[in-house]
């Protein structure tokens, strides 16, 4: 209620759809608890004026000169800019929009079966979303099993990069089952010390903590607007330009050649070589307004509701009888720079998770998600093979919001209302 808001955490920034009514089995209507955010997050609503203010100017990018095509210009070309400040990008990389992390993790992995071959090695580790496991068969991919330790696992990458050689090492910078993170500054040394570059897949990073590319030294990094913050359909690959100039266009078309004939072409360098057709402009300004909006907060401030939030739902349901919380490394500390992400996930004893996740719903309103994660290896390496249930939490989310699974799921164990 009020008093468990107020004794907590408050959302940090207005998202839209949240005061939404959902229906309830039993009849009736509850406000909708949105525990779902690793899935997609709600727009924030800075985002949601932003797109409204620019649809008015339906007029197509790059390929106009009335005053509309000037402004939708200016807006997408801002934008790239924006979503590279963000990120505290070099000045030699460059911004490439995508449909989302999926689109340009197979962008990064075309790109390196031209510039490096297909035999480029890609190494990965086994607790990835199939989204930085799968597009790597377009080259050639190793991978290295994760160990028990943070420490052990990072001694088994180095011996993998240091057994052949490898054009990039290709991590997640949050894992969307555990939440825990990757020491991505390290990462970066132990890939540039064996001459391999490192890819970040920071689709749930990205929304929970501040990304300092160059500063961390990462080379290659993708992620999605639908879990920042702003709507589907708009995402970037960010990065060093010389690999992404090295491939043909990853899609063929208009806006990325410099020139045709009937019969040669010649293609525009990045970004434009990879952005053939008319680009998505509204989820790409959503993207770049929900960047700018997240970045005008402290980080500090950021990522202390992440973890207040995190730590109540781990407590929380770590207390109930038969839950268990999955973890990589359980044993690793949560505190310091590295702390998982607000992003848990956890099994039931006895339940079944798409049972749990009904209940949840149907009598309480609350969303969360059940299922395997597109992360089938590591569900398979944490003894959760079957699936599990995640709850996961952004900046819109609230001290209340845990409270309320926490205290469902206790009625759920103590056998329904
Ligand atoms: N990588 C991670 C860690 C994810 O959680 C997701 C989410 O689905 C993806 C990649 C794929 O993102 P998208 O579906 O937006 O391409």
């Amino acid at each position: 209620g009020p008093a468990a808001a107020s004794a907590g955490h408050d959302a940090l920034l207005p998202v839209v759809g949240a005061d939404l009514d959902v229906p309830l089995v039993g009849g009736g209507r509850i406000r909708h608890v949105n525990l779902d955010y690793a899935a997609s997050a709600p727009s924030l609503v800075a985002v949601a004026d932003q797109v409204a203010r620019l649809l008015p100017y339906s007029a197509s990018v790059h390929r106009g000169a009335g005053f509309g095509s000037q402004v939708c210009t200016a807006v997408y070309e801002t934008a790239r800019d924006e979503v590279g400040r963000f990120l505290s990008v070099r000045t030699d990389d460059t911004v490439v929009f995508t449909r989302n992390t999926t689109d340009a993790v197979n962008l990064l992995a075309h790109c390196v079966a031209h510039a490096v071959g297909r035999a480029a090695r890609v190494v990965v580790l086994d607790l990835e979303h199939h989204a930085n496991l799968l597009p790597w068969s377009a080259v050639r991919r190793e991978v290295v099993e994760s160990r028990t330790t943070p420490e052990e696992t990072l001694d088994a990458l180095v011996t993998a990069l240091r057994a052949e050689p490898t054009a990039l090492l290709a991590v997640t910078g949050a894992s969307n089952v555990t939440g825990e993170r990757l020491p991505l500054a390290r990462l970066a040394a132990v890939a540039h010390d064996a001459g391999a570059r490192l890819f970040v897949d920071a689709a749930q990073l990205a929304p929970h903590a501040r990304i300092d590319l160059a500063g961390l030294g990462i080379d290659y990094l993708a992620f999605s607007g639908h879990k920042l913050y702003a709507p589907f359909g708009a995402g970037a690959l960010v990065g060093r330009r010389d690999w992404l100039d090295a491939a043909p266009p990853y899609l063929a078309g208009g806006g990325a050649v410099r020139e045709v004939t009937p019969d040669s072409v010649t293609w525009a360098d990045a970004p434009a070589r990879h952005e053939a057709g008319t680009p998505n402009l509204p989820g790409v300004a959503a993207l770049a307004t929900a960047c700018r909006t997240l970045a005008q907060l402290p980080a500090e401030t950021l990522a202390a509701h992440d973890l207040a939030l995190r730590h109540r739902l781990a407590d929380g349901l770590g207390a109930l009888p038969g839950v268990r919380v999955l973890a990589c490394w359980p044993a690793a500390g949560t505190d310091g720079t590295r702390a998982p992400v607000g992003v848990v996930t956890f099994t039931l004893s006895g339940h079944h998770p798409d049972a749990v996740a009904v209940y949840l719903a149907a009598e309480h309103g609350i969303s969360l998600r059940a299922g395997r994660f597109c992360a089938h290896p590591l569900l398979r390496r944490l003894g959760a093979p079957g699936g599990a249930l995640r709850a996961s939490v952004g900046v819109g989310s609230t001290t209340a919001d845990v409270d309320q699974l926490i205290e469902a799921l206790d009625e759920y164990l103590a056998g329904g209302p």
